[in-house]
């Protein structure tokens, strides 16, 4: 039987673009699916294990180039499934952040489609994993904070610096590269040391990653060396050269001994 009836939708997490970070769970949706409708963010690692014969329709919506407004996608997705197409949202990274998947769980609700969500890989784990770094730490990053630094166009980064200064935790900043500058006045203006160590991590699992570890103070140069991909921004202790605790471990036993 298939994984999707007719006049089902499925919201699939994509991972954040190596097809191999794709649970097999969506690639079993994505194989079950008629139709597949997908973001500009989704890898075309992951597209090329849609089987041919699926309709596959692009809906991408990145800053700048061609892309359908939120209703639009919503509309779409319902009027697949009144069809009765065995619809997959295709989204990247994980769908519950930062991927307005509670408007496209509403839209079919309120048309009486039945509706289910596949969990993905999000853009912070996959940037962490090729850090090897972890995004808590004990003792010195207790919190992790996913926050986007998107904004309306025209309008001011309205975020609340007072409780993201806050150096015993890790940011992870989604959307945040044209905010670059705005980010690292906001935090220091609001009492984070200007030498907290971050990381930039550009496609982030793909091919062409990239990666710059600097300081806080210099986020807004390193973003501007990154190219067009998207990027995720990690703040905090937990950016720090690994190196810097192993060697305390290592003193700590020396010490010991
Ligand atoms: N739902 C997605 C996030 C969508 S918002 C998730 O869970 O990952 C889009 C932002 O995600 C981008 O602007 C970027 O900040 C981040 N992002 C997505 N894919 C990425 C990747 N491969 N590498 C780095 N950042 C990525």
């Amino acid at each position: 039987m298939s994984m999707i009836a007719p006049g089902e939708v499925w919201l699939v997490g994509a991972g954040p673009g190596d097809p191999d970070l794709l649970t097999r769970k969506a690639e079993k949706l994505l194989r079950a699916a008629s139709v597949v409708f997908y973001d500009a963010l989704v890898g075309q690692g992951v597209l090329d294990l849609v089987p041919r014969g699926t309709r596959l329709e692009p809906v991408g919506k990145r800053s700048g180039r061609h892309s359908k407004d939120q209703g639009t996608i919503d509309q779409m997705i319902v009027a697949a499934a009144l069809a009765g197409e065995r619809v997959v949202r295709l989204k990247g990274g994980d769908p519950a952040i930062f991927g307005r998947m509670t408007e496209e769980l509403d839209a079919c609700r309120a048309a009486g489609v039945r509706v289910q969500v596949c969990p993905g890989v999000t853009a912070a784990s996959a940037a962490a994993a090729s850090l090897a770094r972890s995004l808590t730490l004990r003792g010195q990053a207790r919190r992790l904070t996913f926050v986007t630094a998107h904004t309306q166009s025209g309008k001011a980064l309205d975020l609340d610096w007072q409780v993201l200064a806050d150096g015993s935790a890790t940011l992870a900043i989604y959307m945040g590269k044209a905010a670059a500058a705005g980010i690292s006045a906001g935090l220091i203006k609001h009492g984070m040391d200007p030498a907290t160590p971050l990381s930039l991590v550009e496609n982030a699992s793909l091919p062409d990653e990239r990666i710059i570890s600097t300081r806080l103070d210099l986020l807004p140069i390193a973003a501007r060396v990154l190219g067009n991909g998207p990027a995720l921004i990690l703040i905090g202790q937990a950016m720090a050269d690994p190196a810097k605790f192993t060697q305390t471990a290592t003193s700590r036993k020396l010490l010991r001994a």
